[in-house]
């Protein structure tokens, strides 16, 4: 996933951007970094870890101008190494320019075959550092042109910033898989992954990025372009359902109302008698809220989330997920015990959350725990930026829906119809199987 933001025109312009950035922690935990401009130098820091720790007073002092850009990372093409953090940083012809990017580029390690076949020099194993290499050959005589050269040659997931001694430039891939916005804030002008981010500081969303749309910000202005031929919108719906904050309005609805509408339909669908409706906090909040809403079933606070951990899924071994969600969750025993308790969560992908969670709620002494996921199973692996990379590490590829429930034992499960999901100008391969691009 990863999150991303830029800033133009401020003073505080690094410092602006980390708490963009802050707002958009839960894109991606992994790393942090800023890079800002003063006009004539750029400097970039970068590191492993939570913004608030990586992008200390100190660390951003440094980092003068009044443009910048930022991302937090998560992890999904190119491992865990700290030298995939972003910005990437390189020098072209004299020109510095950094570069952050939300998304997976599909086919790229075949670009950076023939890149490396043709001697060049690849210091991360990130497919962000290709548009880099793309960036550099190209002759175009400006850098829009240059990027958007570049930007024809790949395919895949991008929402990306980029960033030169006196330019932002602004890029969402054809098909829109990943969100980006532009705001504006006291005056400056701020892209970021989500709407949260804008709010948080204390500005106006103008509008989203378009898909296939190739914004730059410089001092003679923005200018918009458009340079790839027309394609087919395939927004992330796996966005809506569980990455995004419950604030942001991604692809124009309120990420939290479209989990609240999820759940009242899954309680139109999957109804149960139950005692008391608990989510699993916080992602599931909304749908439990909505299943609750559908059902005419009270709604309790039956899982307490500590807020010292991260978050499980986000950790890179199983042995940490493992024991990740009894770090994070407990159960309220006052709300549970004796109760026929239907849970709600956002999604299930591996399955390791769901099952530790119900076992949590049994030993609390639940009298009945039913699932209710407020997404469809996930049956097929991502390639556009969501970090599922198999096909077997996927419950529902593994299992039937039967096996699935008596594997975490559950007293009933069901997860959201396929079509609540599944709508125009949105990629739900990760449902379907239906891959939009190859
Ligand atoms: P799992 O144990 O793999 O089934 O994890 C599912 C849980 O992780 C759900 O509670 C989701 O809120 C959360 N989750 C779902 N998808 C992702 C993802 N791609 N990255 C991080 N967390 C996720």
């Amino acid at each position: 996933m990863c999150g991303i933001v830029g800033v133009f025109d401020t003073s505080t312009a690094a410092q602006m951007t980390a708490l963009g950035l802050h707002a958009l922690q839960h894109r991606g935990q992994e790393a942090a970094g800023v890079a800002a401009s003063d006009g004539a130098t750029l400097r970039y820091r970068k590191g492993s870890g939570l913004v608030k720790d990586v992008l200390v007073p100190s660390v951003l002092e440094p980092l003068k101008g009044t443009l910048a850009v930022g991302h937090c990372r998560y992890p999904t093409v190119g491992g865990t190494a700290e030298n995939n953090a972003q910005p990437l940083y390189a020098t072209c012809r004299g020109e510095p320019i950094a570069i952050v990017h939300n998304g997976d580029l599909v086919g790229a390690s075949l670009l950076r075959d023939d890149l490396e076949m043709r001697g060049a020099i690849f210091s991360t194993t990130s497919d962000t550092e290709v548009i880099l290499h793309l960036i550099a050959k190209s002759s175009a005589p400006t850098l829009i042109e240059r990027v958007a050269d570049a930007l024809l040659a790949v395919r895949g997931a991008y929402s990306l910033l980029i960033l030169s001694r006196d330019t932002i430039i602004a890029a969402r891939d054809p098909h829109g898989f990943r969100p980006l916005v532009l705001g504006e804030v006291d005056g400056a002008t701020v892209f970021a992954s989500e709407s949260c981010a804008i709010d948080f500081l204390g500005g106006k969303v103008v509008r989203e990025i378009e898909p296939g749309e190739v914004v730059s910000v410089s001092p003679t202005g923005m200018v918009s372009r458009k340079p790839f031929p027309a394609a087919e919108t395939h927004a992330c719906v796996f966005e809506h359902i569980y990455f995004a904050r419950p604030d942001s309005t991604m692809f124009g609805e309120s990420v939290y109302q479209a989990r609240f509408q999820w759940g009242k339909e899954l309680a139109d669908v999957a109804p149960v008698p139950a005692d008391i409706v608990i989510s699993v906090p916080d992602s599931g909040n909304p749908a439990a809220l909505g299943y609750a809403a559908g059902s005419g079933i009270p709604f309790g606070h039956g899982l307490i989330r500590s807020h010292y951990g991260g978050r499980t899924f986000l950790a890179s071994e199983q042995a940490k997920r493992d024991l990740g969600v009894r770090l994070k969750l407990s159960p309220v025993k006052a709300v549970v015990t004796g109760k026929r308790v239907v849970v709600v969560d956002d999604s299930v992908v591996r399955g390791t959350t769901s099952k530790k969670i119900l076992r949590l709620l049994r030993n609390a002494g639940a009298s009945e725990v039913h699932l209710r996921v407020g997404a469809p199973p996930v049956v097929s692996p991502c390639r556009y930026g969501v970090a599922t990379r198999t096909y077997d590490e996927l419950l529902a590829h593994r299992m039937t829906l039967e096996e699935s429930r008596v594997w975490m034992d559950a007293d009933s499960l069901a997860y959201l119809p396929l079509g609540s999901v599944a709508r125009p100008g949105f990629c739900s391969a990760c449902f379907s199987g239906n891959y939009p691009l190859i």
